[in-house]
């Protein structure tokens, strides 16, 4: 699915003051659990650094989840993307307001957003970059 098909844009309350903004949800592909004993032994560094998850239109609408509105990455804004923000979910301290530091795990992985079940992080380039850039000596 094209990413423009999967997005779907919706006109609600800003949250600082009275005027409308338009927030953007993604839709994600069937979920799965086949990565689950891959993330046995995985520091998480997904969850921790790099991904931000983003709501479905049902975790959105049906308030599954808090959110944040994460403003549109300017990369999306050349796509023809028409909208301010993306629905995500919270941060805290720069990481995933789910993830637990202590012991590096998803505090809420049974009912974790849709977009972390369809996400597999070895096909993400972003993470495969971030991990050479942390672990690279020179
Ligand atoms: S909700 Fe859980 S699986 Fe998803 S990014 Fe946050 S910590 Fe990771």
């Amino acid at each position: 699915m094209e990413m423009k098909q999967q997005i779907k844009i919706w006109n609600v309350d800003s949250k600082s003051d009275d005027k409308k903004v338009k927030v953007a949800t993604i839709e994600q592909q069937d979920e799965t659990e086949k990565y689950v004993p891959f993330c046995d032994n995985c520091s998480a560094p997904c969850c921790g650094d790099v991904v931000r998850p983003i709501l479905t239109e049902i975790e959105f609408l049906e308030k599954k989840f808090p959110v944040y509105f994460f403003p549109l990455p300017a990369m999306m804004k050349k796509e023809g993307i028409n909208a301010d923000f993306l629905a995500a979910i919270p941060n805290i301290h720069d990481k995933c307001m789910y993830f637990d530091l202590k012991n590096r795990r998803c505090k809420i992985h049974n009912d974790r957003p849709k977009s972390c079940r369809s996400y597999d992080c070895r096909q993400d380039v972003r993470l495969i970059d971030f991990l050479k850039n942390r672990f690279s000596t020179k």
